[in-house]
């Protein structure tokens, strides 16, 4: 090899070795806002409104090399996008993830909770048995990857929407996991790490597994969960979900 040849060749490795690091560095530090607010010890609330004016890159989020797409159309930048901060919230999972929503049909997220399933946390989804078998329903999805999901079937809806990051964090608000709730609908997000609202939803989401396990029948666990049956006739009150509904809403 010519001594220009070999010049241009090191010049060339040097000057990729240096973008990569330059990016890795710069991902870093565009993660590290709430990444850092995961590990956080204090007590804190933050909120996150949707839609998003852009649409956060979730290979940029969420894989370990972050978005090798040439010139990317979608949002980098962690302040710009309540998703992004989405993505590196349930991107700082450790141990496990209990997730309590009506409906999920955003693959993106539901990729996230198989990714976590595939790095050992302990993945939990609960949803509403309506959208099980609905043709945009991801629940197939994520019981194909062994995770475990268990549906209400009551005669009324399974209406949450939370999450639990590692027994320390809490989401909750209007969003469901659509497609919709993060490009279109008005939706906000709630995040604490206030041990007493977190223990609070632990024991509503442990209530609701073990409720909905499938082995036990409605009679074995449900008792005390609902109002009596002579109260549960007033229909002003007590809408049954199922027979309202022709053809399933996609929220
Ligand atoms: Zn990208």
């Amino acid at each position: 090899m010519m001594l220009e040849e070999k010049t241009s060749f090191f010049v060339g490795l040097l000057t990729g070795t240096l973008a990569f690091f330059s990016y890795r560095l710069y991902k870093i530090r565009c993660r590290n806002t709430w990444r850092a607010l995961a590990r956080n010890k204090n007590s804190y609330t933050r909120v996150l409104f949707f839609p998003d004016k852009v649409i956060a890159c979730k290979a940029f989020y969420v894989n370990d090399y972050g978005c090798t797409t040439f010139e990317c159309h979608f949002s980098h930048n962690e302040e710009e996008t309540s998703l992004g901060k989405l993505f590196t919230l349930l991107g700082s999972v450790r141990r496990s993830i209990y997730v309590c929503v009506y409906t999920l049909t955003c693959n993106d997220l539901v990729d996230i909770l198989i990714r976590l399933n595939q790095m050992a946390a302990e993945v939990k989804v609960i949803t509403d048995s309506e959208f099980e078998n609905i043709n945009n329903s991801l629940i197939w999805k994520l019981r194909s990857c062994g995770i475990q999901v268990r549906t209400d079937s009551l005669p009324y809806f399974m209406h949450h929407k939370f999450a639990i990051i590692d027994e320390k964090i809490i989401l909750t608000g209007s969003f469901n996991w659509t497609i919709k709730a993060v490009t279109g609908n008005q939706e906000d997000i709630f995040i604490t790490n206030k041990p007493h609202v977190v223990q609070q939803y632990i024991k509503e989401f442990k209530e609701l597994w073990h409720y909905f396990d499938p082995k036990l029948s409605h009679s074995q666990t449900m008792s005390g969960r609902y109002v009596q049956h002579s109260i549960k006739k007033d229909k002003t009150l007590f809408q049954p979900k199922k027979k309202l509904i022709s053809e399933p809403v996609i929220f």
